[in-house]
């Protein structure tokens, strides 16, 4: 199946908003092996935007379109498809009526031109909006697809997520599983050369993303079964895991926080925190998870000294956070900016107490402060996570 991504709306020509829309359906079409081979913006003209969408017609099999479902008379998407199809536009008594109750729930009268979003083609189903008024279309015809979506990304995902993935699932043969695995430590050209026999394969793929909780590699594989696929997705999981077991520290939707979250809270332990260098953004991240916050008890922030930071105040500086707190574990960040010949980067310490010992280690990243400070704090929590498992 080719696909074809269109956006719409002058301002992204105008320069005046940044196109999300693509870059989310393009990651989103890889994941499910969709292929995409074009993809354009066009302005809210309708012998233009006929234009690109009848060349998307003769040369794609599924035409992704945003933007262009609101009221007003600027929003043309569902003209220039009817216009394109050869089909009249006809309010859809349903439509109208979701519309209509939408508004009533917020007391506010429907304006009268919310009705042009009622309107349907004889060729196309309506996708509901769960958070705006603009429903998308899904429209089959000569066995090609039309999906048109609203503008605003978060309508637009919410839409792809509930509305689109799954008849798109059971428009193929095919199930399709993926999982991700997250990589801690290993540079991404590391990840590149001991991956590189998976990452050319193509089923399962493997597919390879720098993020800031490390390197994420998402497995995608294609059968004809679920059982099928999720067997050929463990294999392949196997398969890495052997490689680099031990870098990985989750999977899937997991954060840092929260599995350090879980895994305190299946000890009953509580933690504190001193940091300089990463000036508060251990505490920050431990701190923000609403679901299990109790087992953090605080933490002190201190200013960077450079040249005098060591393993040794590192250490002193976690027992005596852990005491200040009463916590059962104490952790320390402390870390300076240092340059070794042209490149500058960080160099920090971490130390851990708890009743069972105190560990230290040294944590080295290149780049500039924010990122290296993200990357050292990112570092302390891998290495804390490894301590309690
Ligand atoms: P509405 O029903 O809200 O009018 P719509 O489907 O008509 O939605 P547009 O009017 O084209 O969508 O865009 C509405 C807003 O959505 C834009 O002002 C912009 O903020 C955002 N938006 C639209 N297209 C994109 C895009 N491709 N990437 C990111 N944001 C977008």
């Amino acid at each position: 199946m080719k696909a074809e991504i269109i956006t719409s709306g002058t301002e992204l020509l105008l320069g005046e908003i940044t196109d999300t829309n693509t870059p989310y359906i393009a990651g989103q079409l890889a994941t499910l092996g969709i292929d995409l081979y074009y993809t354009s913006t066009v302005g809210d003209n309708l012998k233009r935007f006929t234009g690109v969408l009848k060349q998307a017609w003769e040369r794609s099999d599924i035409i992704f379109i945003t933007g262009g479902l609101g009221p007003t008379q600027g929003d043309i998407t569902r003209i220039v498809i009817a216009g394109m199809l050869g089909e009249n536009l006809a309010v859809d008594e349903g439509l109208k009526q979701e519309i209509t109750t939408y508004f009533a729930g917020r007391g506010v009268e429907m304006p009268e031109n919310n009705l042009r979003q009622a309107t349907l083609i004889p060729s196309a189903t309506p996708l509901r909006n769960a958070s705006g008024t603009a429903p998308g279309w899904w429209v089959e015809k000569e066995g090609k697809i039309i999906v048109t979506m609203p503008g605003p990304p978060g309508e637009m995902q919410e839409m792809w997520q509930l509305q689109v993935l799954p008849r798109l699932k059971t428009s193929s043969d095919a199930i399709i599983l993926s999982r991700t695995l997250k990589v801690w430590e290993f540079a991404e050209a590391k990840v590149d050369q001991l991956m590189s026999p998976y990452l050319s394969a193509s089923n399962p793929t493997l597919a390879m993303y720098a993020r800031q909780d490390g390197i994420n590699l998402r497995i995608t594989a294609k059968a004809t079964t679920e059982a099928a696929a999720r067997k050929m997705l463990l294999a392949r999981e196997a398969e890495i895991r052997q490689i680099i077991g031990n870098k990985i520290w989750g999977v899937d939707s997991m954060t840092m926080e929260g599995e350090i979250s879980r895994l305190l809270g299946a000890k009953k332990m509580t933690l504190a925190v001193s940091e300089s260098f990463t000036g508060g953004m251990l505490a920050y991240s431990l701190s923000g998870d609403p679901d299990s916050p109790s087992f953090f008890k605080g933490g002190i922030i201190l200013p960077v000294s450079p040249g005098e930071t060591s393993a040794a105040i590192a250490s002193a500086r976690a027992d005596a956070v852990r005491t200040q707190f009463k916590a059962d574990i104490g952790m320390a960040i402390e870390g300076s900016y240092v340059t070794r010949g042209k490149r500058a980067g960080g160099r920090a310490f971490v130390a851990v107490h708890m009743a069972s010992g105190a560990q230290t280690v040294t944590v080295d990243y290149p780049g500039k402060p924010p990122q290296v400070v993200r990357r050292t704090s990112n570092h302390a929590l891998v290495y804390l996570m490894n301590l309690l498992k």
